[in-house]
């Protein structure tokens, strides 16, 4: 592993630099990384709401519409995707460089699930309809993609779907519950996986569909989570009929064309920089009010803040680990598991830490008067709890690294 930029790299880091400069909405500035829900709560200031950049809110302000054409105009809203299909074609390296200096800057991408995981998979496995009829509004952000795919009883285990999808004539017909769908209020279509075949061993009966999330028969729930948002929502399927055409590859073939959009969902690795940038605003924080951690408290406050640090360090060398795997043309699988394990569970020490610091005005949702800034550590706190399971909860990726990485029995 090389880990000084080449002298192209370090180009390409200089431009993607100077375009944050030049381009990154001044109303954004400064309020810190935005990697995900849990992230963005806990980061400095009240930037843009969770929903922003991960998804298109109904009120969508003028900085985010400004960001996302400076984006559209260098082909930077898809940068893995081959520059064919209206992506930057950008290799491994050069979009770990991009997230680094995105992160650096506290910018957001736009492109949420559809440039992240549907639109990958779709030109993979979609046919050249598909991609005509659904990649350009992933690009232009005119169509917002959920992912369809927990239910009550599948979620860990996503194989034991039961949301039952038929054929009728030219459609199927489908029923079914799915939990936990983010954004799903506010997207325009869901890639779903449902059942086609009851009777056959259960990763064998399950198709992969588009579904239009205004047909008749679909109905949006939100959730409120803990931590006072409602990202993620529950999606009622009574009788939708979803045309045939919007089956993607052959029916009863769903699960493994599923199994490409986890490969990039579990290869989207958190940027290490976003997690240092949180641990550098409780080190402000725990400057500014000295008066917080005195005598024995003082001596703990700075062990831990050192041994977070230390640990940042290390999630970046394994970032770097995943990165250089991928650059050399291999795929990172227990790799990839142990890097989401130890970035999620940083994340959540590092909150616990900033609530630890602050005491009792971190509970106070919004801060306290002579603590405004400690209320983010309280929200970033209870938010935090969700990096752990979303993506893939820690068990399962201790499961990946315990089977595939040191090559024990499954049970
Ligand atoms: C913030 C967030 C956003 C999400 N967004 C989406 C979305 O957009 N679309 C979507 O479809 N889903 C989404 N999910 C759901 C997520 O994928 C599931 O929550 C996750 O896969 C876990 O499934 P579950 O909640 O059903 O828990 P379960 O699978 O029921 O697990 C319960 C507990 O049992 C443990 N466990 C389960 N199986 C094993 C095993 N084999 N070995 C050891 N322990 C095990 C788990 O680790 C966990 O502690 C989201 C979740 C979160 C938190």
């Amino acid at each position: 592993m090389e880990f000084n930029d080449s002298p192209e790299e370090a180009a390409w880091r200089t431009e993607v630099h100077d375009f944050l400069e030049k381009e990154f909405p001044p109303e954004f500035r400064g309020r810190g990384p935005r990697r995900g829900p849990a992230a963005a709560a806990a980061s400095e200031g009240e930037g843009p709401s969770e929903g922003e950049g991960l998804f298109r809110g109904p009120n969508e302000g003028d900085p985010m519409k400004r960001w996302r054409t400076a984006l559209t105009s260098r082909g930077w809203v898809a940068p893995a995707w081959p520059k064919e299909y209206g992506g930057a074609g950008l290799d491994t390296k050069k979009q770990f460089i991009m997230n680094e200096e995105f992160a650096e800057f506290g910018a957001m991408n736009v492109g949420g699930f559809g440039v992240m995981m549907f639109g990958p998979t779709l030109i993979v496995h979609g046919t050249d309809d598909q991609k005509k009829e659904h990649l350009p509004g992933i690009l232009n952000g005119s169509t917002q993609w959920c992912q369809g795919w927990s239910e009550p009883n599948a979620g860990s285990d996503v194989a034991s779907v039961q949301t039952r999808a038929i054929r009728d004539g030219d459609d199927y017909v489908i029923n079914g519950q799915k939990i936990w769908t983010t954004g799903a209020q506010f997207a325009d279509m869901m890639y779903m996986l449902a059942r086609t075949d009851p009777d056959a061993p259960k990763h064998r009966g399950i198709s992969y569909f588009m579904l239009d999330m205004k047909a008749p028969g679909v109905t949006v729930r939100p959730l409120m989570t803990m931590a006072g948002s409602a990202v993620f929502n529950e999606v009622f399927f009574e009788n939708v009929r979803v045309p045939a055409r919007n089956r993607l590859g052959e029916e009863n073939r769903g699960w493994y064309i599923g199994t490409t959009t986890l490969d990039f969902e579990r290869s989207s690795i958190g940027s290490a920089v976003g997690i240092r940038k949180q641990l550098e605003g409780i080190i402000r924080f725990s400057k500014e009010h000295p008066e917080l951690s005195v005598g024995s408290g003082k001596h703990a406050t700075q062990i831990a803040l050192a041994d977070r640090w230390i640990e940042a360090l290390v999630a970046r060398m394994m970032s770097y680990r995943v990165v250089s795997m991928q650059n050399a043309g291999l795929i990172p699988n227990h790799e990839a598991s142990m890097c989401k394990l130890f970035t999620s569970e940083m994340g959540q020490k590092i909150a616990a830490l900033g609530m630890k610091l602050t005491g009792m005005y971190g509970t106070i949702l919004g801060g306290a008067p002579q603590y405004s800034a400690a209320g983010r550590f309280g929200t970033g706190y209870i938010a935090a709890v969700s990096s752990t399971i979303a993506g893939g909860t820690s068990e399962i990726q201790r499961n990946i690294m315990a089977q595939r990485g040191l090559g024990l029995p499954r049970d």
